[in-house]
């Protein structure tokens, strides 16, 4: 029988709120940890059964695939609240609500919540919650995955965040449209660290120098996995993001091909990773493409009829490097390493500065890493899709 698998977690609600409550009133710090979560494999099956026998019994099944661990210590959210500098004329976006945990405390601080939650039981659990506190007005829930929802404007971000969309949620926020003042996040601890990691430490790699390049990362405080329901294997962090007011003056689709490039194999040189022949092949085609580009841009006759002749000229031309090409490319590479100082160092050694340098070089010697006609139209989203798992 489906209530006795051995890796599921059913709540009972009402006996969720009244241990929330009890801590509340003991304003203690949770030590209990109970319950099983539920298997990633299953959830389509149980999800089943759970909408129809959920509503009889008042059980609340969580999904380990969907991140469904719950924060139930009041101290611990107060601080996050506290911490976040909420004002009151803030719109807060909150990712992940569950229950409300967190949405009735940012209701209680800010003008507007504006909460996204995937899962259609927790909208319901949250809607009648926060009814009964009379904060409703206030609230405004998109039932969709955030990743595929279009963020509206807000002030600040504070969520505890479902941790499987942790990479491609930080860069969907940094590398997104909006403004914003801050994002505090309740994130997994060892991504947490990776975010906050300087070059040189063992953790640094390319999303972390991607969020650097746009937003400072602060450390706020850690939380213990015993404070949350049910129990997660992790411990957790909390970071606040602040988008920088001054963005370095690059290319950012360059940027992220460049980086995609350079961390391909974080801990090999530079010159090693520079050297592949089938990075060669492929930056040759690339510089080909680019040097084409700027040929039709400065063509002052321009003629539309010569377009399509001049495509398949450069196409064939491109597809068919010879050796000595490709030789002659590899050391006009190397010799760009060479200069800048860059052939024996590695990626996550690095500053952006130095990254940035690197860059610099490369471009000015007529080599890019972003395909421009390819990528023609993509946004920001990309960057993020590119960290999605
Ligand atoms: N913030 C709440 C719940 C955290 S659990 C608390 O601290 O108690 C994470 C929540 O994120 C769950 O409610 C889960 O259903 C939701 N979630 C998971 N994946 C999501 C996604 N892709 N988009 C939006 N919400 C998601």
């Amino acid at each position: 029988m489906l209530l006795l698998k051995p890796k599921s977690t059913q709540l009972c609600l009402s006996r969720l709120i009244f241990w929330q409550n009890c801590l509340r009133n003991l304003s203690t710090t949770s030590s209990h940890c109970s319950g099983k979560v539920h298997d990633e494999e299953d959830d389509d099956k149980d999800q089943k059964f759970c909408d129809t026998k959920e509503n009889q019994q008042d059980h609340l099944y969580l999904y380990k695939s969907k991140g469904q661990h719950l924060l139930t210590n009041t101290r611990i959210l107060d601080a996050i609240v506290r911490r976040s500098n909420v004002r009151p004329t803030d719109t807060v976006l909150e990712i992940g609500p569950g229950t409300g945990n967190l949405t009735v405390k940012l209701l209680e601080a800010a003008k507007r919540v504006v909460a996204i939650e995937i899962d259609k039981r927790m909208v319901d659990i949250l809607h009648k919650r926060v009814a009964e506190k009379g904060l409703q007005d206030r609230l405004h829930v998109i039932c969709k995955d955030a990743m595929k929802a279009e963020f509206p404007q807000f002030d600040l971000v504070v969520a505890n965040i479902p941790y499987g969309i942790s990479s491609p949620l930080v860069a969907k926020l940094v590398y997104g449209r909006n403004p914003f003042r801050s994002a505090t996040l309740l994130l997994q601890k060892e991504f947490a660290r990776r975010l906050l990691a300087k070059p040189g430490d063992s953790e640094f790699n390319r999303l972390a120098v991607n969020v650097k390049l746009v937003a400072d990362v602060e450390f706020v405080m850690d939380v213990s996995k015993r404070e949350f329901l049910p129990c997660p294997k992790v411990d957790s962090s909390v970071v606040m993001i602040r988008p920088k007011a001054q963005v370095p003056d690059v290319n950012l689709d360059e940027w992220w091909a460049f980086t995609r490039t350079c961390f391909s194999k974080k801990n090999k040189t530079l010159g090693a990773t520079f050297k592949q022949k089938k990075k060669v092949m492929e930056l040759l085609k690339l510089a080909k493409t680019a040097m084409a580009c700027k040929d039709y841009e400065s063509d002052d006759d321009y003629d539309g009829d010569n377009e399509q002749e001049k495509t398949d000229e450069e196409d064939g031309f491109a597809s068919a490097a010879s050796d000595l090409e490709m030789t002659l490319f590899k050391e006009k590479i190397v010799g760009i390493l060479r200069t800048g100082g860059f052939e024996d160092k590695r990626p996550s050694k690095l500053s952006n500065e130095e990254l940035l340098h690197l860059l610099f070089l490369f471009n000015q010697a007529g080599i890019y890493f972003h395909d421009h006609v390819l990528a023609k139209g993509s946004d920001n989203v990309e960057f993020a899709a590119a960290y999605s798992s």
